[in-house]
């Protein structure tokens, strides 16, 4: 069965593998550690050394852009005074990386199977058996 790209998106949004949409990106009982490939389909989730720095992009575009940049608007605005704007930049800095460690890592695999469906193994099956009617 092929995978579609909305398929791909609500995926990677529940943080499941965009091949077969099992919770198996992090290895069990871990809250970091992510598998080498999935546990259920086989899929392999860690790719090329490298790969994974456009995790690290989306992490750090969202903690700035979609966390510390309302702040500082709300700072701006005179909603929250300096130190309560400080307070809570600081604490979102620290926190927010952390809490958006498992996402980022399924929002980079979601992005990049979004554009490249085709190197999905599901996909690929797909295509080879139409490739073998053909024959
Ligand atoms: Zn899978």
């Amino acid at each position: 069965m092929q995978v579609t790209r909305g398929q791909i998106i609500a995926r990677g949004l529940a943080n499941r593998c965009p091949n077969c949409g099992g919770r198996t990106l992090f290895k069990a009982g871990t809250l970091f550690e992510l598998d080498r490939a999935c546990r259920d389909c086989g899929l392999k989730i860690e790719k090329d050394e490298g790969f994974f720095l456009g995790a690290m992009a989306i992490n750090y575009g969202v903690t700035c852009f979609g966390l510390l940049a309302p702040v500082v608007i709300l700072w701006y605005l005179e909603v929250l005074s300096g130190r309560m704007a400080i307070g809570l930049a600081g604490a979102l800095a620290l926190l927010a990386p952390l809490a958006l460690y498992r996402s980022s890592r399924s929002w980079q695999l979601m992005l990049y199977y979004y554009f490249l469906p085709q190197h999905l193994p599901a996909n690929r099956r797909e295509l080879s058996g139409l490739e073998d009617e053909n024959v």
